[in-house]
């Protein structure tokens, strides 16, 4: 029997606990900490539960500590790991006020992210705070559900009206949607001059900033903010082109790897996540690292990568399960798959857009198509959709995809994820076997018109 402890008890550690314990039965002792007192909070939910989309945050959740204790592990919540001596193989905890400490024969770190405090004037957390709470009042982090409760609460109260979100990722855009449906003003802020510029081209993302606008939305692209100002809680945010003026201020601007306890012992990534192979080893025999704190192999890059999903969280909680329990299991790989859906208008796309695929060097080319979902007599619920399909001119392999409609076309970008995995070309795309019936494609489906398009 070994001894397994799991430091942190979200979607990566949960699914690695989960998978240890229910296909490994009692073969080994399972012990987890969490600073937390909650497990399993989906983030994705925050901004549907501020834009009263959802009817509150009871389904947001999918474990708890009952949960893991029933299936058999010892599960420690509100117990931040101090820290780690991985050459005595023990684990210094504090468990309710008091250092406890766990050896154990095999480690899986999962100690996640944090929001990256960007170095503006006004901008910083209170001291300890494990909750991410800013000294300026109305000034909001976003990460826990805590995060998410306290600004719904603060919504509740008479006093926030104009909002300003900082960062135009997938975290940023869904924010400014959600407080615009809950009817504030928003201004969405962001240093490049475009939103969501790493997961799709500037033609689609200026479709999305395009759906923003229309809906009311105050885009400030190309502006670097320089400071929060407000006598003790939120008045303005200042950047290097305007002031505005606003109640309440979203930090969103991205996350970082939480990678303090490995203590410089174990081999890092240039943004800090530890390195971790396809079974998810460190550099430190029986010390595994998954989710958020890790980094993660990119097919479409072919090379490790920073990519924080909970997608890629639970995935390599499975991954590092199995070999933990001493069964050998290489993960796939991914390849950045995403998806946003804003006001109806829905993106997806996975690997490499063409500006990151020609960044990275490859001899990157695009092919296009727009067209409708279905044939023209079909008159309800048939809506356009626009591909892009980006390949490598000389090997013909598959980079990337994107698609954009009205449509849900997500179950599509599943398949070109799974075709940049097992490295497809154009051509074999091309003749795919896909099938017709008009109440979902036309004959000719977009796909194949796009693929036949390839120079
Ligand atoms: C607003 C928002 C929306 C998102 N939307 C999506 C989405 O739609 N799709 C998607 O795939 N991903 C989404 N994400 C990203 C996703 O939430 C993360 O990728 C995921 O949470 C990573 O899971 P994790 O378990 O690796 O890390 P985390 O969720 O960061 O969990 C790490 C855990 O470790 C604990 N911990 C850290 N240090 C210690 C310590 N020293 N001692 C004890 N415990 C410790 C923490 O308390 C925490 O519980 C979203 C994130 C946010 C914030």
């Amino acid at each position: 029997m070994s001894k397994i402890v799991v430091v942190g008890t979200n979607h990566a550690g949960t699914a690695a606990i989960k998978t240890m314990l229910s296909q490994y039965g009692s073969e080994n002792e399972i012990v987890t900490f969490d600073q937390n007192s909650n497990i399993s909070f989906l983030g994705c939910g925050m901004a549907l539960w501020i834009g009263e989309q959802i009817d509150g945050a009871e389904g947001l959740f999918y474990s708890n500590k009952e949960e893991l204790e029933s299936m058999g592990a010892k599960v420690y919540m509100e117990s931040p790991v101090l820290n780690i001596d991985y050459d005595r193989k023990v684990v210094r905890a504090l468990v309710n006020g008091q250092e406890h400490v766990e050896s154990y024969d095999k480690l899986i770190l999962a100690t996640g992210s944090q929001p990256i405090i960007p170095p503006i004037k006004g901008v910083e957390l209170q001291k300890d705070s494990l909750e991410f709470k800013a000294t300026l009042e109305n000034l909001q982090f976003v990460k826990l559900f805590q995060n998410s409760e306290e600004v719904i609460k603060k919504l509740e109260k008479p006093g926030i009206n104009r909002v300003a979100v900082v960062g135009a990722g997938y975290i940023g855009v869904e924010l400014a949607e959600a407080f615009q449906r809950k009817g504030k003003e928003v201004v969405l802020v962001d240093i490049a001059d475009t939103c969501m510029g790493g997961y799709y081209d500037r033609d689609f993302t200026d479709m999305m900033s395009k759906n923003l606008e229309d809906h009311g939305i105050e885009l400030a692209f190309g502006q670097a903010v320089q400071a929060v100002e407000g006598d003790g809680k939120v008045e303005r945010l200042v950047t290097d082109k305007a002031s505005y003026d606003v109640d309440m201020v979203i930090m969103a601007v991205g996350f970082k790897p939480n990678t303090g306890l490995g203590n410089g012992q174990l081999e890092t990534f240039k943004n800090g996540a530890w390195v971790v192979n396809k079974k998810q080893e460190t550099s430190m025999k029986d010390v595994y690292a998954i989710g958020d704190c890790a980094t993660i192999y990119d097919n479409s890059r072919d090379d490790i990568n920073y990519i924080a999903l909970a997608s890629n969280a639970v995935r390599t909680g499975i991954v590092a399960a199995h070999n933990a329990c001493g069964y050998e299991l290489e993960g796939a790989g991914v390849q950045g798959s995403n998806g946003i859906s804003i006001y109806g208008l829905n993106m997806v796309s996975t690997g490499l857009t063409l500006e990151k695929a020609k960044e990275a060097g490859f001899n990157a080319l695009e092919t296009s198509f727009n067209d409708l979902q279905k044939p023209e007599f079909i008159k309800h619920d048939n809506h356009e959709v626009a591909i892009k399909i980006i390949y490598d001119k000389d090997s013909r392999v598959i980079l990337g995809c994107q698609m954009v409609s009205r449509e849900d076309v997500s179950m599509g970008i599943h398949m070109f994820s799974l075709a940049i995995q097992e490295k497809v070309t154009i051509e074999k795309l091309s003749l795919m076997d896909i099938f017709f019936l008009p109440h979902f494609n036309k004959p000719y489906n977009y796909i194949t018109m796009a693929a036949l398009a390839a120079e």
